[in-house]
Formats: C-alpha cells, structure tokens, sequence
C-alpha cells in the first residue's frame, strides 16, 4: 500500500485523495472557467504517490501534462459531517504536492462530458512532500507556494487566496464522503499551470514545509 511520511519519521498509509478544482480564482480564469459557489471535488487513486526525490513518468502518446502546485492536508481522524472547527482538529499535518495532469486528455474528457479520472490519476502523478504535524503550521491560510521548473518560478501564490479554505474543504466533503486517518484533501492550484518534458527538475515549496523536487522522465 502506498505511505505518506511526516517529518517526526512516522509513517501512514494512504488512503483517498480528495482534490479540488478551480480553488483560486486566477487558475479558475486561466482554464476559462468561473470559481464554483460550492468546492469541486474528484479523487486520485493513493497508487499514483511518488515521494520526494522520485520521478514523474509520462506515458506514450499521452500529450501535454501540466504541474499543479497544491497544499496538501492529510486527514488524521475519521469526519462526518464535520463541522470547520472539528475539521481542523483532525488535520495530522501538511505537505506541499503536485496534482499532475494530463491536461490534452482533460480537456477531451471535458469537451464530452466525461469523467477526468484517467487525466488525474496516472501512475506517478501525485508526487507529495514529507508532512510538517499540524501542531507546527500556525496558520495553513499564510502559506507561500512556489513551483520552479529548472530553477524557473512557474507558479506563486499565498494560501490566503485559496476561495475554499481548509477547513470549510473538509466539512464540505465530509457531508458528503467519509474521511478518514490516511486520507488527503489536495487543496487546489493557483495560476501558471503549464506542461512539463523529458528531463525537467521540479521544485515546489511552501512556507514552513520541507521541499519537494522530483524530475520528469518519457515512460
Ligand atoms: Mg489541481
């Protein structure tokens, strides 16, 4: 089974991926769309993980995949029906992580109708840092994300423009998914998606938590 690793050592396995999509509104406009009243939820399978240092391998054929840079917020107790407050609470920790996507496939599923599962979730596509405990992250809302490519700021933005914040995501979904100890809510991307090659280097940072570089490789 696939583990998440906090920076104490502990380890966790895997359970769902929850992501959301068009979470801030300058992403949202980039893809044409407008930001949701309510989140836009869709699950990754915990099989497409890759750890720090790891590679991201694109299939043959499977045309332009874009980074995603995201706040990642691993679940440490069971919530239903959880309320922001008692969402909070039962956050374990916090990594920064990329959403890999395969954005040609996206954009065909979209175009008719269909669901986005085989564009998200493509082994190797959601490389993940290590987790920081919750305890240490004073504020997930103050958070600075940066992606470099190749030593190239690609996307940059303040948590604080997140339009969901972490713990409404939560009780959001737990209205409607149980969440549970291993679980993960990818809290979506700000501007400055773009696609990635053969031999790029991606480093991804947020405020506070340790970095996460892996490199892309052709299948
Ligand atoms: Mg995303």
């Amino acid at each position: 089974m696939p583990h998440l690793t906090l920076t104490t050592g502990e380890r966790v396995t895997a359970g769902k991926l929850v992501c959301v999509g068009r979470n801030y509104a300058d992403h949202a406009r980039e893809m044409g769309a407008e930001a949701p009243a309510d989140p836009i939820l869709f699950l990754k399978p915990a099989s497409a993980l890759v750890p720090p240092g790891g590679v991201i391998v694109l299939p043959k054929g499977i045309g332009a995949v874009h980074h995603e840079v995201e706040l990642c917020v691993l679940v440490g107790a069971t919530l239903k029906n959880a309320t922001p407050e008692q969402a909070l609470r039962a956050v374990k920790g916090y990594a920064v992580g990329l959403d890999m996507t395969a954005r040609d496939l996206q954009a065909k599923a979209k175009k008719e109708g269909l669901p986005w599962t085989l564009a998200k979730g493509i082994d190797t596509f959601a490389p993940m840092g290590h987790f920081v405990p919750a305890a240490e992250v004073r504020d997930p809302a103050a958070l600075e994300l940066e992606l470099k490519v190749n030593g190239e700021t690609r996307q940059r933005a303040s948590t604080k423009e997140m339009i969901h914040g972490v713990a409404s995501l939560l009780a959001y979904t737990s209205r409607y998914m149980t969440l549970e100890a291993g679980d993960v809510i990818m809290t979506g991307t700000p501007a400055g998606v773009g696609p990635v090659k053969t031999g790029d280097r991606l480093v991804a940072t947020a405020t506070g938590l340790p970095t996460l570089e892996v490199t892309v490789r052709d299948a």
